[in-house]
């Protein structure tokens, strides 16, 4: 098993950096939220520590508090704003186990009765759904 460092330049710590674009519902001092380009659900929003580390084994523990204080206030801003029936909280951690981008992030996905989650890393969403899926996401965690 061997372990494997931090890249700097993996697509979420671009995103936390500004370099590259997204469409973010959420930030605070320590952690950042914002939409998955390849959801599985309508709403599938990823929330992100800025502290850099691979993933929830490398993680310092003093991470997940701020990091699931925020998971809980998306979760809930999605259900509402989705009338979603339940959420998924899911997180992977290395290749094996489905991890795709190396640095640690928890998704949040509205979920309906009846209906299965797309695939993982499936199809990209156009921008104009992700643009309105966000601005309900934002307007649930304002009121
Ligand atoms: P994981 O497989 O748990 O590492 O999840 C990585 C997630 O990041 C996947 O669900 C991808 O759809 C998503 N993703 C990849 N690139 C981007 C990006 N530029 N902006 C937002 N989400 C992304």
């Amino acid at each position: 098993m061997a372990e494997t460092a931090y890249d700097t330049d993996n697509i979420f710590a671009k995103i936390l950096r500004g370099e590259i674009p997204s469409h973010r519902i959420y930030e605070d001092e320590a952690v950042v939220a914002f939409m998955d380009v390849m959801p599985q659900g309508p709403g599938h929003t990823l929330v992100v520590p800025k502290v850099p580390s691979r993933n929830l084994l490398d993680a310092d523990p003093v991470t997940f508090g701020p990091l699931f204080t925020v998971v809980q206030k998306v979760a809930v801003a999605v259900r509402r704003a989705f009338n979603a029936d339940g959420v998924t909280v899911m997180q992977f951690n290395e290749p094996a186990s489905g991890q795709t981008v190396y640095h640690l992030h928890v998704h949040v996905i509205p979920r309906f009765d009846g209906i299965a989650l797309k695939p993982h890393t499936g199809a990209m969403e156009k921008p104009e759904v992700l643009a309105e899926n966000a601005g309900r996401i934002r307007a649930a965690l304002a009121s």
